[in-house]
């Protein structure tokens, strides 16, 4: 604190407010400009530059030339890998396993932190439950607990043990908060969220990441309630300073300070950075409202010096964490290769764990290396190693990438015949030219193997979709491989959750492979010939139809819940039906009330049966801890890894509460035959929640509790809190 009480002392209002400063410094903008801005001190830190020799030389101006010799935060979007590259993380979601998480965000760390990177933004934690949505690619599903707990093991990842180490960069949470539940899933769009929702829905995965020790968060440039969070006083300082006590610094997003303006939240650049500072914003991404107003702002005395150096003290504090002082620099050759054996092998795991079996009709699943003498594999992502890995990978390196055509070729060698036909040029066309090949190839073929979804293009920033169909004419293209007569296998590769509705009759078995990243082929090849048995499980709720989104496991309850005997299927309503016999329930006459497929979800080649739920305290009290057991048995014949997860209901409270939230989770591997009894311990933390007061509370009553493989788990008990 010393020292940067020192700093402070000697910094003039410009270097101070430089410090504030976040610039591009991609290729284009290294030029005499940025030079002397550096000497000059008018910068406090660059993004998007990852060449090591020129990261180093900007330090170097930044350390050597300038009057203070402040060294400089050097950020990038490392969101899943930076040359080798993780699945997605809806993907790495879907794994339910922190530890591969953690070690996924160790990688990405250790190849950037090489390039000369001390910051990245990641992870997101901000929780959707919209698949339209394009960045919900970049998110942790759709629940505050599994993305609290796996962003956390992100942070540990990026941040490693001790943020001074060379191979540490720091972390982000972003986008704080709200963006995900942006009006109709469109990008950018308006947030309208409860405070009662955002405490106990939006919020927790943040405040999580603070108690992980997140060293930065960024502001969401979307608007939240009338007031952009990159301007709300509210968000920013009532909660995440005051409450929560956090004190590292918040960076905006991409210009999302001079946006205040656009969104009519500002007259011009004066005022919003006027609001900007006022709600504590630290760093300005890309934009120059600080540099060019803050000065004046300050000198005419409408804004404190005070808010400018605590602002600037928290940057200064970050740089000696990471130990910048000492080590500005960056040495590669002290790095392990980049793409190295243990890189590839974390993302071959990460892959593995996240591929969600959704079909296994008569387990035409796996295959059979002895059986199986020729395979047809078509469709327009079998073989294509960028489009796997997904959106944000600015440094991917797709000749690290292994495609599924590839991997399943090594897999069978000279004993299987494959014939590939890709039969589309991409996941959006519409041309049938090849369809025929494909079709004959799939006649001559034992089974098809057919690779469908979206391109990366498809997700992510600015990509929202309003029908989250298969694109182009695959739908098209499975009838045709279904009327050949073989069994068909779909292997989906997507950003988001996509409607399945109109394949998934037309299909023996469907793989869900999100954007599987690098070693996505040889990740599936194991699923699909049995090498190992799937253990994804879906982090999100996947639709029937698009109208029923928001759709969600842990939503409300409603005063008159749908059920089978209060439903009629459109098509099943009789003429001249009188209104009032149909059913007087929560449910879509078209689609009904149950999702496609529910969160938690997933099949694995063998089954598991759970039993004996049980509360271990004989009086379970408010306020203390409660033991939960159950036993996992592997019923079915093969060694597999199984999610285990734990539910509960709240079932009367002073608010509604949630028909099921889930708490606890394990990751087992079990042998045939094999039984597990397992430990779930619930702090008293399970039990709060956010109520009309906006405060945290929990409230003796009844709860449910079941234990089981996804959220529709049946095995449970019920107990009182007094
Ligand atoms: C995105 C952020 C990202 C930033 C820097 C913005 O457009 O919203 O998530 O970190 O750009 O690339």
């Amino acid at each position: 604190m010393e020292r940067i009480t020192d700093l402070l002392s000697r910094m003039t209002l410009e270097e101070k407010i430089g410090q504030m400063a976040m610039v591009n410094a991609d290729s284009h903008d290294i030029n005499e400009d940025l030079y002397s801005a550096l000497r000059d001190g008018r910068i406090g830190s660059t993004i998007n530059q990852v060449d090591a020799e020129i990261n180093n030389k900007l330090q170097r101006i930044a350390v050597e030339d300038s009057r203070l010799g402040i060294p400089l935060l050097v950020g990038r979007d490392v969101i899943h890998g930076f040359r080798t590259i993780m699945p997605i993380p809806l993907g790495q979601a879907a794994t339910w396993n922190p530890d591969l998480l953690c070690q996924g965000a160790r990688v990405a760390a250790v190849e950037s932190a090489s390039a000369g990177i001390n910051w990245t933004f990641a992870p997101v934690v901000d929780v959707s439950r919209d698949p339209r949505w394009g960045r919900i690619a970049e998110t942790l599903g759709e629940d505050p607990y599994l993305t609290s707990v796996l962003g956390a093991a992100v942070v540990r990842g990026y941040q490693g043990d001790d943020l001074s180490l060379d191979d540490s960069i720091a972390a982000c949470a972003k986008h704080f908060a709200g963006y995900g539940a942006t009006e109709a899933g469109r990008d950018y769009n308006t947030a309208n969220i409860p405070e009662i929702e955002l405490r106990n829905v939006y919020l927790p995965s943040f405040k999580a990441m603070v108690d992980a020790g997140v060293a930065t968060l960024m502001a969401s440039f979307s608007d939240l309630n009338g007031i952009p969070p990159t301007g709300n006083q509210f968000l920013m300082r009532q909660i995440l300073r005051d409450e929560w006590g956090f004190e590292g610094p918040v960076v905006s997003d991409w210009e999302s300070i001079e946006e205040l303006v656009m969104h009519g939240l500002c007259s011009d650049n004066r005022s919003a950075a006027q609001a900007a500072a006022m709600a504590g914003i630290n760093i300005e991404m890309a934009s120059s409202a600080y540099a060019d107003h803050l000065p004046e702002l300050v000198k005419s005395g409408e804004i404190d010096i005070e808010v400018i150096d605590e602002m600037v003290a928290s940057i200064l504090e970050l740089k000696l964490k990471l130990g910048l002082f000492e080590q500005p620099y960056t040495d590669p050759h002290k790095f392990p290769d980049i793409g190295n054996e243990k890189n590839i092998e974390t993302a071959r795991r990460a892959a593995l764990q996240s591929l969600v079996l959704l079909e296994n009709r008569d387990n035409a699943l796996p295959l059979s290396q002895d059986a199986i003498r020729s395979l047809a594999i078509v469709g327009p992502l079998a073989d294509q190693s960028y489009e796997q890995m997904g959106t944000w990978v600015f440094d991917g390196d797709d000749s690290i990438s292994e495609t599924p055509l590839n991997a399943i070729r090594a897999m069978v060698g000279d004993s299987c015949s494959i014939s590939y036909v890709p039969a589309m040029e991409t996941s959006r066309s519409q041309s049938t030219d090849q369809f025929e090949a494909a079709y004959a190839a799939a006649k001559q073929a034992d089974a098809t193997v057919v690779f469908l979804g979206e391109e990366s293009i498809l997700s992510g920033e600015a990509h929202s979709l309003a029908n989250i169909e298969l694109p182009g004419n695959q739908a098209e293209l499975v009838r045709l491989l279904h009327s050949a007569g073989k069994p068909v296998i779909a292997v989906v590769l997507a950003g988001r959750p996509l409607a399945l509705g109109n394949i998934i009759d037309l299909v023996d078995a469907l793989v869900f492979a999100w954007h599987p990243g690098s070693m996505g082929g040889p990740a599936i090849a194991d699923i699909l010939f049995g090498v190992e048995s799937p253990s994804g499980k879906l982090p999100i709720t996947f639709p029937k139809m698009v109208g029923q989104v928001p759709i969600y496991y842990a939503h409300k309850n409603t005063g008159r819940p749908a059920s089978p005997d209060l439903f009629v299927h459109i098509d099943d309503i009789e003429p001249r039906t009188p209104q009032l016999q149909t059913g007087m329930s929560s449910h879509h006459l078209d689609a009904g009330y149950e999702p496609m497929y529910h969160f938690g979800y997933g099949l694995s080649y063998t089954r598991f049966e759970y039993s004996q739920v049980e509360v271990l305290e004989s009086e379970p009290r408010l306020g203390q801890s409660i033991t939960v057991r159950a036993n996992v048995k592997n019923t079915g014949k093969v060694e597999a890894e199984e999610v285990v997860q734990l539910y509960l209901r709240d079932l009367v409270g002073s608010v509604t509460r949630p028909v099921r939230e889930l708490k606890g989770f394990q990751r087992i591997r079990l042998k045939p035959g094999e039984t597990r009894q397992l430990t779930f311990l619930l702090k008293p933390g399970a039990f709060e929640f956010f109520g009309q007061d906006m405060k945290k509370r929990s409230e003796a009553g009844k709860f449910n509790v079941w234990v089981g493989g996804d959220s529709n788990a049946m095995t449970g008990t019920e107990f009182e809190l007094t």
